[in-house]
């Protein structure tokens, strides 16, 4: 007689409750924040890594992809490109191994409809989005540092016309999409951005630990 295949039992769902759950860490911020920098400095403490849509189109203009083609003029007038495409430029991305227990997204979602679509994708693959990370920042301030890394990295979206459409797009798009994640509560943790960047990551490493989200250090 052939054995019935054994029943699961509770073995069986201990195993699949170890299944790492995919996390995926949203950081907002106005462009000139630092939130790039934040969230490279976070992937150690949360174990996945950085992925920054800005830096990923950004790497699709420098290789001459014919989507980086598509995206370039659009990058240059600081707008945001179509998000059928950057849905796709990211799912490529987020399928890559590194991204297996999931990433700190940097520049998405931007609007509510990328919002609403990450969601849709997150609860259909099972995971979700623990905590949002926003940086506040004062417009003199952000103006001041993207115009200084403007003579640094030469980035062709700092110039004074592309940073005020990028503001505009922020205020506008970005800012609401808060207000998204906070209806569904998400926790949104506002940081003060104004200090050196090692003040500002002990900032939000605080800020995880008192939700515990982190565990405390
Ligand atoms: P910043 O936050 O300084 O504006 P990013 O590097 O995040 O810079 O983004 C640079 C540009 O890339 C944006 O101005 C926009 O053109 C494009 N981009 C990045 N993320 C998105 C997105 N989620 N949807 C549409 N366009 C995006």
């Amino acid at each position: 007689m052939i054995p019935a295949p054994p029943r699961p039992g509770p073995a069986g769902r201990r195993y699949d409750r170890a299944v790492p759950e995919r996390t995926i860490w949203v950081i907002f911020g106005p462009p000139g924040s630092g939130k790039g920098t934040q969230a490279e400095q976070l992937t150690s403490a949360l174990g996945v890594p950085h992925v920054s849509t800005g830096d990923l189109l950004r790497t699709e203009t420098e290789s001459g992809t014919p989507l980086g083609a598509e995206v370039a003029p659009v990058l240059a007038a600081g707008e945001l490109v179509p998000d059928d495409l950057m849905e796709r430029v990211l799912e490529r991305r987020l399928a890559r191994p590194d991204a297996g227990r999931g990433a700190i997204l940097d520049g998405y979602p931007r609007t509510l409809a990328q919002a609403r679509s990450l969601d849709t994708r997150l609860a259909s693959a099972g995971c979700r989005v623990p905590a949002v990370i926003v940086l506040d920042v004062d417009q003199d301030t952000l103006v001041e540092r993207l115009l200084q890394r403007a003579g640094e990295q030469h980035r062709a979206d700092d110039n004074r016309a592309a940073i005020a459409e990028r503001m505009a797009e922020y205020h506008d798009r970005t800012a609401p999409v808060l207000d998204y994640y906070r209806a569904r509560d998400v926790p949104v943790l506002e940081i003060d951005g104004t200090a050196g960047i090692d003040a500002v990551h002990e900032r939000i490493l605080r800020a995880l630990a008192s939700r515990a989200l982190i565990a405390a250090r």
